[in-house]
């Protein structure tokens, strides 16, 4: 463990949160304030932290925060209709709907009303299959952080083999796409996967994308292995046994202050390349 890195997510997402600033100054020169509406549909506490959470991490670069919130009882053709608005509003570059809505809504209807061009946070099947097809604008946020941190601790994942625990159609097939891109041999593990222990232990890399805290056990880590954990948990508990598998890992994120502050990072930096797209588009008209 003494040995063990620890990947500081709060370091990277600055560094990436510095860069975005100056895209941010850039814009705001040329009358253009990126601007990232974010869709909140109810009261759950934990969704309502993490949209505020957001939507504070874009003032502080000095970009729009537009915040919408619907009550519990918000129906399907309710929300895509505020979607559709949103879509057609030259002033909003990137749109993000909080997961997860009431049960009532067909959530996957309203992922798949976002304009690509502002699915700043990869939800629609149109920006997962681009993912997929290595050329997409706008990956999902934590897969995308997750890539990042690995780039910018400069670990290797060409060749590697890396085993995602979790199939999410927001976290753990992204990630699983994004790694194979990045020529890791990829194995993506879920609820029926047997064996799970002994798939684990043959990772190079390990991704923690269950839901469930403290899942990953240490024993089951390779000695050296990198271990990523996406999990966030109530009491800010990871999917991953910390302690147990940092005694193993050669590098390892912690939670809090792993994948989340990169991932917010992410979005902030994906809505400023979609504002910037919008400023491309004005010059060339
Ligand atoms: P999810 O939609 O609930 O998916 C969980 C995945 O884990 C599913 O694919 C499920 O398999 C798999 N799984 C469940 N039990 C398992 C088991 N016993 N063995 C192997 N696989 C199992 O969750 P999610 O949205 O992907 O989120 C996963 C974690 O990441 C959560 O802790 C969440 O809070 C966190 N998260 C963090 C961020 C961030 O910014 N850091 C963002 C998003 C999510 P099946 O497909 O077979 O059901």
């Amino acid at each position: 463990m003494k040995n063990t890195l620890i990947l500081d997510g709060t370091v990277v997402a600055e560094d990436m949160k510095q860069a975005t600033k100056e895209k941010v100054d850039q814009l705001k020169n040329q009358g253009i304030t990126p601007c990232l509406a974010t869709i909140l549909v109810g009261d759950d506490p934990s969704s309502e932290t993490y949209v505020r959470m957001k939507g504070n991490a874009c003032e502080k670069l000095g970009m729009e925060s537009r915040r919408i919130h619907l009550p519990e009882t918000t129906t399907t053709e309710e929300l895509l209709q505020t979607i559709a608005t949103l879509n057609t509003d030259d002033r909003v570059h990137g749109i993000l709907l909080q997961h997860p809505v009431p049960p009532q809504i067909d959530e996957r209807a309203a992922f798949e009303a976002i304009d690509l061009a502002k699915d700043v946070d990869g939800v629609t099947s149109w920006g997962f299959g681009q993912t997929a097809l290595n050329f997409g604008a706008y990956p999902s946020c934590t897969p995308a952080a997750i890539m990042a941190i690995l780039a910018y601790y400069n670990l290797d994942v060409e060749g590697k083999h890396a085993v995602v625990v979790g199939r999410s159609p927001i976290l753990g097939k992204p990630v699983s796409m994004l790694l194979l891109n990045a020529n890791a041999t990829v194995t993506t593990c879920h609820s029926k996967t047997q064996d799970l222990a002994a798939i684990v232990s043959q990772g190079d890399i390990v991704v923690a994308a269950v839901g469930k805290p403290h899942f990953i056990k240490g024993e089951w880590i390779k000695k050296g292995a990198i271990v990523i954990d996406a999990g966030y948990n109530p009491g800010n508990i990871g999917d991953a046994d910390y302690d147990e598998c940092a005694k193993h890992a050669s590098a390892i994120t912690p939670v809090p202050g792993g994948v989340g502050p990169v991932t917010i990072a992410t979005l902030l930096s994906q809505t400023v390349i979609a504002a910037e797209k919008t400023s491309a588009v004005n010059e060339s008209a």
